[in-house]
This record gives structure tokens, sequence and C-alpha cells, in this order.
């Protein structure tokens, strides 16, 4: 058996937490102490690090900021009811973080140190995790292109950061969201697949037009007619019609989401019948007008779950029943949560225990 070697730990002096006010975190308000930073250059990554966070020293010639290499993850570490930490489904973002890379011409990342990274670093701030009810530490795994050049290329060097944050709950207010018909995040054969930092920078625009409209956010439809729904502004979108639980087949324009994933397999531990398939506007639209619609909602690691209100289409608002306890969305959020606490068997392997020192 081989054993790697630990990832040497550089202790910030003073450790900023007592600034940090756990009972109002938000999201993203907070990066915690430390980061962890790794090279790649001569064709390999080097050793990472885990250093005090702060500037890294970069020209502005790095390839990154010109021609967008740049991919990232977003997961969560939860402190469980024995005081345990574990990084939820681990394994599946890391085979996604391969996806985004391999897209975007940039280099693999081994499982091993993908896993141990974020696992020393949590360990680093496990002081950071908070454990009061719907809160997390949100980890932000990002890639980008490092080579210092203005030529159009593929780079040569890299940089692989790890930040965290502590997060309370997410947006608990059901949101109204707009059927997007003039604009398109992602067209089939693009990009839209890979969790890279270009497919927001394109989305800012449509999504600020739609919030001066008083949306939430957009829901995204295929590129080519806007006759079929994608996802929804950076969650996947599922809808309880008839009593199935029906979300969009993945295309390459739709972002495999670890929570689309998760609340799938749970569906199925619940006998809640369920469907991948393409879905139109005008099925939904219909399911509106014959009562057979009576849930949508967004998924992703962020908010777990966000109830929709109200949907516009064609310039028309939808509305959705009122959510309620016994809605499929609360009672499978409520499982996730139970796994994730360890009050539930976590009977498909997804949390990842972090050793502590
Ligand atoms: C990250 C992301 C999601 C949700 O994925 P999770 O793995 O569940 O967090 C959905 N859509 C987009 C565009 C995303 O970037």
């Amino acid at each position: 058996m081989t054993t790697t070697p630990a990832i040497p730990v550089e202790r910030i002096v003073m450790s900023r937490i007592s600034s940090v006010d756990f009972n109002n975190l938000g999201f993203g308000n907070y990066i915690s102490d430390h980061m962890l930073v790794a090279d790649y250059d001569n064709g390999k990554w080097h050793e990472p690090k885990i250093l005090p966070f702060g500037e890294l020293a970069m020209t502005p010639a790095i390839l990154a900021l010109h021609y967008g290499q740049s991919i990232f993850e977003g997961m969560k570490a939860f402190k469980n009811k024995n005081g345990e930490i574990n990084i939820f489904r681990a394994q599946r973002h890391h085979q996604r973080l391969l996806r985004s890379l391999d897209r975007m011409c940039m280099p693999a990342i081994s499982e091993e140190m993908f896993i141990q990274s974020l696992s020393a670093l949590v360990a680093t701030d496990a002081s950071w995790v908070p454990d009061s009810e719907g809160s997390a530490l949100y980890l932000r795994p990002v890639v980008f292109a490092t080579e210092s050049r203005l030529g159009v290329k593929i780079s040569d060097e890299y940089k692989f950061v790890v930040l965290t944050s502590p997060v309370g709950p997410y947006f608990a207010k059901p949101v109204r969201v707009k059927v997007e018909e003039t604009y398109v995040r992602a067209a089939e054969g693009g990009a839209g697949f890979a969790k890279c930092a270009g497919n927001y920078g394109g989305a800012f625009y449509p999504t600020q037009l739609a919030k001066q409209q008083g949306f939430d956010q957009v829901l995204w439809t295929d590129a080519h007619d806007h006759k079929y729904i994608d996802e929804s502004g950076a969650m996947n979108v599922m809808f309880v019609l008839n009593g199935k639980l029906v979300t969009p087949k993945l295309t390459t324009s739709i972002l495999d989401g670890v929570t689309r994933n998760s609340i799938l397999t749970l569906a199925d531990d619940m006998g809640m019948p369920k469907e991948e398939r393409k879905i139109s506007v005008a099925e939904i639209k219909e399911g509106f007008e014959n009562g057979t619609l009576t849930e949508a909602f967004g998924v992703g690691t962020a908010a777990v779950v966000s109830t929709i209100a109200v949907i516009n289409i064609g310039g028309k608002d939808y509305s959705l029943p009122a959510d309620s306890n016994s809605s499929f969305q609360q009672r499978v959020k409520k499982k996730l949560h139970n796994i994730r606490m360890g009050t539930e068997p976590d009977v498909h392997n997804w949390n990842y225990r972090v050793p502590m020192k």
C-alpha cells in the first residue's frame, strides 16, 4: 500500500473567524481562513499546498482572462449529528470536474488529488463548518489557465485552487421564473454541460432583463426552437406532472447536476415514478390549464430545492398550487437532509468522511 504524503499547511497568523456572523451567513459572503493551491506546468500537477487565503501573484496576460479556460465545482461539507464532517458526493463532483476539464482542453486532476485536497482543506478549517439547521461549508474548487501570453492557444500552465465558505439556508421564498424565448444559455454541441465560467458570463444579461421584468430567474429553453425546457438559471428543473416526477433528459446543453441525480435516485427509493425526457413548453402550459402540473422546482447544491411559484409563458403568468409539507419536493429535501445529518442510513454511500487530525 502506498501512502500519499500529507499536504503541507502554512497556517494563518490570526484567524478571521470571530468576524463571521454565524446566525446570518447568507451565501458566499465569507471565505474561510485557508485556501488550497496547486500548479500545473511541464505536463504535470505539482504538490498542493494549503495557505492563508489571500492574493496570488499573476500577470494580466494569463490566458484564462482572455480566452476563458476556467472551470469550477460547487459542493458542500456538512457537520452531522455526531459532529463528524462529511463531504457530499465528492466522487460524482470529481467525475463532472473531469468532463468540464476535458471539454475545455484542460489537464485532468486525479480523484485522489481532488478528494485529498478537499478533505485536507476542510480538516484545516473544520471550525468554519457551521452546524445550524440548513447550513454547510460550501466548497469551491476552480481550475484556470495561468500561462502568461497573448496569442490564442491552449494554455500549458494552470492553477487548481480550492476556497471554502460557510453558508446558511438559501433563498427560501418561492421564485417567479420566465420561459426564455429570445436568449440562449447554451446550444447543443456547445459547452453547456461543462461547469465553465463563460456559461455564467453569458447568462447574466438575459437574467438581468428578466429581473427588471419582475422575475427571479429564467427558464432556459433549447437554442434551436425555444420549444423544450433545458434548465433554470444555475439549477436543473423538475416538475410533478400527472403524479410523476419529470425532468429534462440530459443533453450537451444541460448541466448534469449532482443534486438532480440525488433526487432522481431518492425518487426511486421513495416509490415515486420518474421520467427523464424532453419536456415541451406547450406541455407545461397544458399542465397548468388542466391542473395536472402540481409542482415545479429548481434543484442544485446551493439551494438544494427552490420552489417555483410562477412560470411566465409567452408573457402570461401561470401559478403553481401553494407548496406544502406533503409535496414531493419537501419530502425529498427532508430525506436528503436526513442522509447528510446521519439520521437516515446513507445507503448510496454519498457521504465522504473527512479524517480529522
Ligand atoms: C452547478 C449547476 C447546476 C446544479 O448542479 P449541482 O451539481 O446540483 O449543484 C445546474 N445548472 C448549472 C448551469 C450549474 O452551473
